[in-house]
């Protein structure tokens, strides 16, 4: 009899198991929504040109294959946190970001994790209602307590901002606020400046400390800049803060694992002490991080005509999506005689649209028309085309009724 005999079957994960279903599915008309990764018209992963160029310049020079250190590459660590706050920005100038190499969006916030459970023992994280699925298994995996903030409205299909405001007020002193920086995801609803503003009344007011998630940075808008405002915002206050930033979409470095973790600090003094913590909790977990993402990266990031190619290909991207929104909201206004209000859809941005759909009208577009997606209604825009948008307007509106 085994030795492991006692260990049950885990359920298979509600983002990466829709893909699973979908490979096994032999209709004709299937199509994956549910992973957020981009895709070309014709529905094939994408890689960058920017990015091949870069590889071939990098295997062209016999970049080696040593260690990195424990915080990853400098260029990258350097190059990361000034795309986020832009390099003239006092945090920068004043050397108050503690900033490492993280294995992506989710290992940085992993890490952040492991600094919260660690040096803020009982410290809550708050996460918005609803919020990306791996979120709740971060904090839960890290033992750090989480608690949720209303932000979706169902009955607006907007921003539940009041409800936002008076859970962030009532929270413990002194906790965690987890905020996307834009894009959020499942939803597609960013606050407004002015609602920025606000969030950072309340967050400065009851002691919390901003802790962004940055996936998407440049994917939202199409401009690295403006997809940093929320962040920036908060740095220019003088806050102390934390960023997890990621590359998997905006330059479709998903394998690769590239992303890393900043803690602004108020003094240069604390950001050295907390980066040689970030390395400690590091090296027992996975010891160092991968180079090839971080050299792209950086080898990107710190050349101006590759910089300039890389945001065209970004604003190719986060258009073709524009375009696929707009296309899927004229097919349901043309064909659904139900008088239903689509709008919602063209005010969300990024790669998601939140249908509104049940679980239960989720399962229908699986089920009979083969659409896959994730059970809280949400579907992947960057995974479907122009040419499939009528077919994916009648399975919703199929579904709905
Ligand atoms: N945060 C959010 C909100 C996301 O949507 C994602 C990607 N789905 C991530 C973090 C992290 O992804 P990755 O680990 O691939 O960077």
């Amino acid at each position: 009899v085994s030795r492991f005999e006692g260990i049950t079957m885990a359920p298979p994960d509600p983002i990466l198991g829709v893909s699973e279903a979908f490979k096994a599915d032999t209709h004709g008309n299937k199509l994956n929504l549910g992973v957020g990764a981009y895709r070309t018209e014709e529905l094939q992963p994408y890689v960058l040109d920017v990015v091949k160029k870069v590889e071939t310049l990098m295997l062209e020079r016999g970049d080696n294959k040593e260690y990195l250190p424990i915080e990853g590459l400098a260029a990258f660590n350097k190059a990361t946190a000034e795309l986020l706050f832009g390099a003239d920005n006092p945090v920068i100038k004043q050397q108050r970001v503690a900033t490492i190499q993280g294995l992506s969006g989710t290992g940085s916030l992993r890490l952040a994790a492991a600094l919260i459970e660690r040096y803020f023992p009982g410290a809550k994280v708050l996460i918005s209602s609803p919020t990306w699925g791996n979120h709740k298994n971060i904090f839960n995996d890290a033992r750090v307590p989480w608690s949720e903030y209303r932000y979706y409205d169902p009955k607006t299909v907007g921003l539940a901002f009041e409800g936002m405001m008076s859970d962030i007020k009532a929270a413990p002193e002194g906790s965690f606020v987890l905020l996307h920086g834009c894009a959020h995801n499942p939803t597609g609803i960013d606050p407004t400046p002015e609602q920025w503003e606000k969030i950072a009344d309340v967050i400065q007011e009851k002691n919390h400390i901003p802790f962004f998630d940055v996936a998407y940075q440049g994917f939202a808008s199409g401009s690295l800049d403006a997809d940093a405002a929320s962040v920036r915002l908060f740095a220019a206050r003088g806050l102390e803060l934390l960023v997890a930033q990621s590359y998997s979409k905006n330059l479709g470095l998903y394998a690769e694992r590239i992303g890393a973790i900043n803690v602004v600090c108020s003094s240069t003094d604390s950001a050295t002490r907390v980066k040689s913590q970030l390395k400690r909790l590091a090296r027992p977990m996975y010891s160092n991080p991968p180079v090839h993402g971080a050299r792209i990266v950086a080898n990107i990031v710190g050349d101006p005509a590759l910089f300039n190619e890389w945001e065209a290909e970004m604003e190719m991207m986060a258009g073709r999506i524009k375009n696929v929104r707009q296309k899927l909201y004229d097919s349901l206004c043309a064909k659904d005689k139900s008088g239903k209000d689509w709008s919602f859809i063209l005010k969300q941005i990024g790669m998601f649209s939140f249908t509104g759909l049940s679980k239960v009208q989720s399962d229908n577009m699986t089920d009979k028309w083969h659409v896959y997606m994730t059970k809280d209604g949400r579907i992947s825009l960057a995974g479907l085309s122009l040419a499939k948008c009528e077919y994916l307007a009648d399975a919703i509106i199929d579904s709905f009724h």
